[in-house]
């Protein structure tokens, strides 16, 4: 069976025999219409042909030629997507001129800051923080299409990847304190990276989340909840379990429809505030961060997500509207599963 690029997740919730056993591939295919969107949107690509590599990767191909991979290639248009610098203009105030002199601004704009690397910044002044996201964190099947792999990461890959930011020193960080960060300046770790993981997927209870423990990070987790309990989704109680470990749950709506084809208020509501209220009373505590499906939005339902009660929102690097709220529209960057660690590396630069 397929489904189209428009079919929301919602026959998640229906009977039938051959639903459970698409489950897993049928996110999949949702996933791939991100590079859809992307391309309609003007990143370039023949979709039709390829998946649309993140544009790190266009940029760690352009830099590695022979590491290139070769079963996903980027189409050249892909590669006119600019770096997307974070500039917040919704901060609180204006900064005083005391903290503009400590910012990490290049040095024409920053004289003092060579010792002080987190100190208070002003908000159109914050550094770049890498955050990625991945889905499925398995090994490939047969049936993975090509249009599938790059969205399923095999876990020896990903335990290389986290290995990589262990011994280069990265520490992870959850939404709240990205947040934080970009929204009022309070200080992140060194090196900091946001490890993000989409559609509630159970191998991210089973797979995912004990790699991260043992390489001492932690992962955002990022739920449609109409999933809940599904074969090979995760269950309210490995929810629970995830968030007793230290994870960091958050929404993805209700059944993973575009946020920017909501047009009653009863769309938001069993979209954004129900599930998120569900999602707190199985947690215990708020769950007030949102990624968009297919990092899809615009600057009216930005607007629309901030004022359903929640504090900030994680888009996808290739889609961008310069008129929303920053804080609703925080860059991540989909690891391909076809990347070498060098295009990982390359990732975490905001390259
Ligand atoms: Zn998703």
């Amino acid at each position: 069976m397929t489904v189209g690029a428009d079919q929301p997740a919602r026959s998640a919730t229906g009977g039938g025999v051959a639903r459970q056993a698409h489950q897993a591939r049928r996110v999949f295919r949702l996933a791939f219409t991100i590079a859809t969107v992307a391309a309609l949107a003007g990143c370039g690509g023949d979709v039709t042909a390829t998946p649309t590599l993140p544009a790190p990767t266009m940029a760690a191909v352009a830099a590695t030629p022979t590491s290139a991979p070769t079963t996903a290639p980027a189409p050249a248009t892909a590669r006119t997507a600019p770096p997307t610098p974070f500039t917040p203009t919704a901060g609180p105030t204006s900064p005083p001129a005391a903290t503009a002199t400590r910012s990490l601004l290049p040095a024409a704009t920053a004289t003092r800051a060579t010792t002080t690397t987190h100190a208070p910044l002003p908000p159109a002044a914050r550094g770049f923080v890498p955050i990625l996201c991945y889905h499925s964190i398995r090994d490939w099947e047969p049936d993975d299409g090509p249009q599938d792999r790059p969205y399923i990461t095999p876990p020896a890959d990903f335990e290389e990847q986290l290995a990589y930011l262990r011994d280069n020193g990265y520490h992870s960080v959850t939404a709240e304190q990205v947040y934080q960060y970009y929204a009022h300046g309070r200080p992140l770790p060194d090196k900091p990276v946001m490890l993000t993981f989409d559609d509630n997927i159970d191998n991210h209870y089973t797979v995912a989340m004990p790699l991260l423990r043992r390489y001492g990070f932690t992962g955002t987790f990022f739920i449609m909840t109409v999933t809940i309990g599904n074969e090979e989704f995760m269950t309210e109680e490995q929810l629970k379990d995830l968030d007793r470990q230290g994870g960091d749950i958050q929404l993805h709506t209700w059944d993973h429809q575009m946020v920017t084809k909501y047009t009653t208020e009863e769309d938001w509501q069993r979209q954004l505030v129900e599930p998120k209220r569900q999602l707190e009373a199985l947690l215990g505590h708020p769950t007030p961060f949102f990624s968009y499906p297919f990092g899809v939005y615009d600057a009216a339902s930005a607007a629309q997500v901030k004022a359903h009660g929640y504090k900030g929102a994680f888009r996808l690097r290739e889609i961008l509207d310069e008129d929303a709220d920053p804080l609703f529209a925080i860059p991540r960057y989909i690891v391909n599963a076809h990347w070498t660690i060098d295009q990982f590396a390359a990732a975490l630069t905001g390259e």
